[in-house]
């Protein structure tokens, strides 16, 4: 039986589409390219923001004009109905191998087993859920409370990454700093047991909220060779005011420490983050003090989000900007992350990196971007002297 993947959103649903893929492959399911090929389509959706629950539903309604069964699961609760798709809540999705294969009926038995995608870095997922509730955020209500995965779980999936030749393991998780309050244990614990394996080359993190980061965290993580620094520390705002109404418990001054004490663990560093500008109420003095955060605060990379209005969230009862000033604010914001970004990659030219090669390009340890011009096989770690800048991008040479 042919089936398609659809996977939209974050790290988790690649990881859990991932999963899936497995789990059916063994069930005698090949996965195609095309839709038209497939008897069936897996949708894993999102619903962070109104967009995406917008791309889920065109997804499934694209996907129903295929000769395919369609199955839908993920985050994305429909507003229309539609009869003919198998829905799997989140709390099913455990069951999903399961539940497809009951809603699909009879297997073919000749099916044959998927290969593996050659990869260089496996995504390990090691907790879901979220008990932060930030006041636009609709996770929490649909992925519910923290769960962390046993640490005897994620160490096999190691296993298996190393065994099938992935050098790099990247933990991601909903709110990836919770791993092990449920469970009595920590994601420092978890990191120092993954860095004890034998054959791993890179332990890369997700997300980080800034209350992880205590002198304690950090000395642990310097202890740890395979350790990457870099640090995506989810910021939001730079104003104190937008933050409160964010219900983000941390003020700018004390998330300029965290960056101070990272920056001073790891002088190498790269620390990257996420902003909302055009937050509910943002008046031009707060969007001001983000801008100025931000000056201050030098982040190697900024991903920027104008604010999306989730039906179902505290912010949602907020008045709400005209779209104008959030996309104009998104574009200001952008254009200094941006030039920010371009001045640390300058500051690399001339330096020598290891870069763990993908295709024509591969990532430092720091997490930047080298392409080289010389053919590479993929999945070495290799030196590279830097020579350029493109753009966003660095350019290397092998060191011979
Ligand atoms: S920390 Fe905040 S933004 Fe992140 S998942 Fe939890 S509620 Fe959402």
């Amino acid at each position: 039986m042919t089936i398609k993947y659809h996977t939209l959103g974050c790290r988790v649903n690649a990881v859990e589409t991932d999963r899936l893929k497995r789990d059916l492959a063994a069930l005698g399911f090949n996965e195609v390219s095309a839709p038209e090929e497939a008897e069936v389509i897996v949708i894993n959706t999102c619903s962070v923001t109104k967009q995406s629950d917008r791309k889920s539903a065109q997804l499934i309604r694209s996907s129903l004009r295929q000769q395919a069964k369609v199955i839908a699961m993920g985050c994305y609760v429909p507003e229309e109905l539609f009869e003919e798709v198998l829905f799997i809540p989140n709390e099913d999705k455990h069951r999903a191998p399961q539940l497809i294969s009951d809603h699909i009926g009879q297997l073919d038995e000749t099916g044959s087993l998927l290969t593996q995608a050659e990869r260089t870095r496996s995504f390990i997922k090691v907790q879901d859920g979220c008990n932060n509730f930030c006041s636009y955020c609709i996770i929490p209500y649909l992925r519910g409370r923290e769960r962390s995965m046993s640490q005897t779980e994620i160490l096999s999936e190691v296993d298996r990454a190393l065994a099938g030749g992935h050098r790099e393991v990247v933990l991601s998780g909903i709110h990836l700093s919770g791993y092990g309050r449920d469970t009595n244990t920590s994601l420092i614990e978890l990191i120092e047991a993954i860095g004890q394996k034998d054959g791993i080359d890179r332990i890369r993190l997700g997300s980080l909220e800034q209350a992880i980061i205590t002198p304690d965290f950090l000395d642990r993580l310097n202890r740890v060779d395979a350790f990457c620094p870099h640090f995506h520390l989810s910021l939001q705002s730079g104003s104190d005011a937008v933050l409160k109404r964010m219900n983000r418990h941390y003020t700018t001054p004390e998330f300029l420490d965290k960056m101070e004490m990272i920056r001073e663990a790891f002088p190498e560093v790269a620390i990257t983050t996420d902003i909302i500008v055009g937050f509910s109420g943002e008046t031009e003095e707060e969007f001001q003090e983000s801008i100025d955060f931000v000056k201050q605060a030098r982040f190697s990379k900024v991903h920027v989000f104008p604010f999306s209005k989730r039906e179902g969230t505290r912010a949602a009862l907020l008045s709400d900007l005209p779209g104008n000033i959030k996309k104009e604010r998104g574009r200001i914001m952008r254009e200094l992350t941006e030039q920010i970004q371009a001045e640390i990659l300058e500051e690399w030219i001339g330096r020598e990196v290891e870069v763990l090669t993908e295709d024509s390009y591969g990532y430092t340890r720091h997490y930047l971007p080298v392409y080289y011009e010389q053919a590479l096989e993929p999945n070495q770690l290799v030196r590279l002297k830097i020579t350029g800048r493109k753009e966003l991008s660095l350019y290397g040479l092998p060191i011979l």
